[in-house]
């Protein structure tokens, strides 16, 4: 009998169709208890695992991973992309990082609510089984959170402004609700999104430390109420961002889009210098937009496994229309962003500790950034409108770093959000590059 009550979404089907993506392109951590279970299972090269290598790696000063083979897969895994530690030992015996994944687990309230990672291409498809008739995860989030305290305090709604859940939640069920299509208000999800936004720097401006209960209810339906008396249908002027609002945003698109591997982080200096020319070149934003290669598991799902032939593009080239507001992408965006609100992954423990505020703008971020990579991808095809597998494979790369990208995390990270938020550059962004 599970003792913590689990949310699931109910907009969302998944399940693993052994891509193992997930095995070649993160880095699993372990704990030192995965890591004495792993070693008592006395794994030899007559088990098929490298032998020129240690298993298991130090992580940091004070954390452990496992180690990659020269291709940069897990050495747990096999040739037909099967994890040797399942087939031997059973599911169980894996590290705890490998059985939850793409799921992502977090506390609210006295209950925990599940999200999902996009990184995985059978997410971004929508492919398997409905995820709320998935029962056994309440024995794996009971495994999760076995020993710790899950309730947490909530996260802030803004700057110094604490609620309680109940009336956080409250601010989360009516964004989330904000994001549905819904045939009587018939209007783009890039509308729907920057009416959120817009409803949101009125809160910014609000106390609410007599406003609780019945009388925030009263204040969510004004505001959300206002927001789409301004925004009455798709016919808005969009303003160009700023050119510091555009510099900032490509920043953080930089960081969205380095995938860093077991075989980046061991990389040379040759490689790192190459990492630093494209940082400056995405900081300048002038002349041809760098080459940035696909993660393998992008390429299988949504190129045939082929990679595509690149024509040189320039940054300039990204800033003219590409059509992006159709009903394809509209749909993929809305699930992508009612899965990170309703399981809490956008604010609080699941994204650098932002508030609410702060943590909706970085998610609202994600919308102008899978548009703009899926330009680059587009243009870089010849193409002149946005195809959706190029919006696809944006989405699975970016979200790869969305909230556990140590970058983003940083102060200058968070920072760049808030002064994005303060510039009011968020809703310019969402509005330009939805075009
Ligand atoms: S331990 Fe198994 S499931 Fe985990 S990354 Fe390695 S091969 Fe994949």
């Amino acid at each position: 009998m599970p003792k913590t009550t689990l949310h699931l979404p109910v907009i969302q089907n998944w399940s693993c169709h052994n891509c193992g993506g997930c095995c070649r392109e993160h880095l699993i951590e372990v704990t030192a208890d995965e890591k004495q279970r792993i070693e008592r299972q006395r794994w030899s090269s007559a088990d098929g695992v490298p032998s020129d290598r240690p298993l298991i790696v130090r992580h940091g000063n004070d954390a452990w991973r496992l180690n990659h083979q020269q291709d940069g897969a897990c050495v747990f895994l096999d040739d037909k992309g099967l994890c040797r530690i399942h087939g031997k030992f059973g599911e169980a015996a894996k590290p705890l990082a490998c059985r939850v994944y793409p799921y992502a687990v977090h506390p609210v309230s006295s209950s925990l609510t599940v999200s999902l990672r996009f990184s995985c291409p059978s997410v971004v498809q929508n492919l398997g089984q409905p995820v709320h008739e998935q029962k056994w995860l309440n024995q794996l989030s009971e495994e999760i959170v076995s020993g710790k305290r899950t309730q947490l305090a909530p996260p802030a709604l803004y700057g110094g402004q604490q609620l309680d859940w109940e009336d956080l939640l409250k601010f989360v069920a009516v964004i989330d609700a904000s994001l549905v299509h819904s045939s009587t208000d018939d209007v783009t999800f890039a509308v729907r999104l920057m009416r959120v936004l817009s409803w949101l720097e009125l809160v910014e401006e609000s106390r609410f430390d007599t406003v609780r209960g019945k009388r925030l209810d009263d204040y969510l339906d004004l505001v959300t109420r206002a927001a789409r008396k301004a925004q009455p249908d798709n016919d808005l002027p969009v303003l160009k961002p700023s050119r510091m609002g555009r510099l900032i945003f490509r920043l953080i698109v930089a960081q969205l889009l380095r995938h860093d591997t077991a075989q980046t982080v061991s990389a040379g200096l040759r490689a790192r210098a190459g990492l630093f020319r494209t940082g400056v070149k995405f900081t300048l934003g002038k002349g041809t937009v760098p080459q940035l290669p696909e993660p393998p598991s992008v390429v299988t799902a949504f190129r045939d496994g082929k990679a595509p032939n690149q024509q040189r593009i320039s940054f300039a080239d990204l800033e003219r229309p590409f059509e992006g507001r159709t009903p394809e992408i509209d749909e993929l965006m809305t699930r992508y962003f009612r899965v990170k609100i309703q399981g809490m992954h956008f604010c609080g423990v699941a994204n650098f500790n932002m508030s609410l505020v702060d943590g909706f703008r970085s998610l609202a971020l994600m919308y102008p950034a899978v548009l703009w990579v899926a330009r680059m991808k587009s243009a870089a095809a010849g193409r002149e409108t946005l195809a959706i597998p190029d919006v696809q494979s944006a989405l699975a790369t970016l979200d790869h770093n969305f909230a556990y990208s140590p970058a983003l995390g940083t102060k200058s990270g968070t920072d760049r959000i808030r002064i994005l938020g303060r510039m009011q550059q968020v809703t310019r962004l969402c509005g330009w590059y939805s075009l």
